[in-house]
């Protein structure tokens, strides 16, 4: 059986392969997900200007505005973030994970499209 690990509305099937954990819908919780794009919020220093680049398939958008950005809900971001964004094929919803750096330590958060958090428990 497999192990499942829930971590504030991110689940993954921990066993499901010998090497890799299937993740689960941040919204419904279905396993059939796709990852399409990359969004990374980078500052070159702390509380610098942020230098946003999205990545989908093979195209590179680089200066984008911060109003396309799935950036993650942090208050007081200083510094870098990367989230995946993707759709999910059972609820046909957009999620984005994001990867947050945050005083020498990293968080994930699961994001809905326009990019709020998931809150646990859904
Ligand atoms: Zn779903």
């Amino acid at each position: 059986m497999n192990d499942i690990k829930v971590m504030d509305g991110l689940k993954f099937d921990v066993m499901h392969t010998d090497n890799a954990a299937l993740m689960h819908c941040p919204s419904c919780g279905e396993g059939y997900t796709h990852i399409t794009g990359v969004h990374v919020g980078g500052r070159p220093k702390e509380d610098g200007p942020f230098e946003n680049v999205i990545v989908e398939g093979s195209k590179v958008r680089e200066h984008v505005p911060a109003g396309l950005m799935a950036m993650p809900d942090w208050p007081n971001l200083r510094r870098d973030y990367v989230t995946l964004t993707g759709w999910c094929e059972m609820c046909h919803g957009s999620f984005g994970i994001s990867f947050i750096q945050h005083k020498g330590q990293t968080f994930v958060q699961p994001l809905t499209n326009s990019w709020s958090a998931v809150k646990p428990g859904r």
